[in-house]
């Protein structure tokens, strides 16, 4: 008869999501100023539960509005993330 092993789940600590929405659609998705797509979020300036359809038709339920740096310039692009709740 084999022992039975207790079954010590592997907790490893990993801090709870705050939200399990993904990101589908980012404006600008790159920098204006010189097209590079290597931006850098500084800080979250907005999040707001709002519903509707991004121009490529995908739904949404929240946007957030961030400031973000540009890798490729230095620019200061303000961007606002269109975020839509995972559905089972
Ligand atoms: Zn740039």
């Amino acid at each position: 008869m084999a022992k039975r092993k207790r079954n010590q789940a592997t907790a490893s600590p990993q801090p709870p999501r705050p939200t399990s929405s993904a990101a589908i659609t980012q404006v600008p998705a790159s920098c204006p100023h010189c097209q590079a797509t290597d931006l850098t979020e500084l800080r979250v300036v907005a999040d707001r539960a709002l519903v509707g359809r991004t121009p490529a038709g995908d739904r949404y339920d929240r946007v957030t509005w961030s400031d973000q740096r540009c890798t490729g310039c230095g620019a200061s692009v303000r961007v606002r993330t269109y975020h839509h709740a995972e559905a089972h």
